[in-house]
């Protein structure tokens, strides 16, 4: 089964909503062709309403960096599924290592995100990723499996279908520090044994894994080229249209 790569730039808490449109009409005119790939954009809340509207003849889907688990309510400074449905999002993110560190976030929790994700037909991005202390410990794999576990272990498989995994080690985040293409690889292959084990063989085969962490234009080919790894999850080179695209066109480069 071939998986169609899926490279997704993270924008975190950069761009005012101006700043967001102007990127996305960057991005538009250098992906005007249409990629071979799946391409997302995650703004800041507050930029989505701009960017979905200069996005909005493009086959670039925008989504939600964070959402709560409840539709509506008392949660004050929250965005719900439904909102961000309304507001022309496809997806969002669930459990990026900032906010499961920033903001506390547990895996009880997430896997609450995951479902109202689903609920609201939102594609989550479910991130994992160990640290650099339990990478060095050893740990590395069985983070990852515990994290998944926690967060989409108890979707069935017609929920399983519409999630994404993201791998992204923590210490290779906004570092500069890349995990190598085999490192990276071997987590992958595990996550997605970790699918077949769990689901079924046809599930393991199916699940789009992206690798996150420092993903940039002069690495992205070697990340690519593995096996196992089926996009990008991508940070700081998603701030720049011209970088960006260059890692979605990561095919086209010699
Ligand atoms: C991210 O935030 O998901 C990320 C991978 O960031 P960076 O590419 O800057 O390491």
């Amino acid at each position: 089964m071939s998986r169609k790569p899926l490279i997704a730039g993270n924008w975190k808490m950069n761009t005012t909503p101006q700043e967001g449109a102007e990127l996305a009409r960057g991005l538009r005119s250098l992906l005007l062709d249409g990629p071979a790939v799946d391409v997302a954009v995650f703004p800041p809340f507050l930029g989505i309403a701009s960017v979905v509207d200069t996005l909005k003849a493009t086959d670039i889907v925008v989504g939600g960096q964070d959402l709560h688990a409840q539709t509506g309510g008392a949660y004050t400074g929250n965005i719900s599924g439904p909102m961000l449905k309304a507001a022309g999002c496809g997806m969002a993110l669930v459990g990026h290592s900032e906010r499961r560190a920033y903001e506390k976030e547990s895996g009880e929790m997430l896997a609450a995100k995951v479902r109202a994700a689903l609920a609201a037909g939102l594609t989550p991005i479910f991130c994992c990723g160990e640290t650099l202390e339990q990478r060095d410990a050893g740990q590395a794999l069985d983070v990852v499996r515990q994290q998944l576990a926690e967060g989409i272990g108890a979707l069935t498989g017609t929920e399983l279908q519409r999630v994404v995994i993201a791998y992204e080690p923590v210490w290779a985040i906004g570092t500069g520090r890349v995990a190598s293409p085999e490192q990276a690889q071997e987590v992958h292959a595990a996550i997605r044994a970790w699918v077949g084990l769990n689901w079924d063989a046809g599930a393991a085969r199916a699940m789009r894994i992206l690798y996150g962490g420092s993903v940039k234009p002069a690495n992205v080919r070697g990340i690519m080229s593995e096996p196992d790894i089926d996009g990008a999850l991508v940070g700081g080179a998603s701030l720049k249209a011209d970088s960006f695209a260059a890692i979605v066109r990561y095919q086209e480069s010699a």
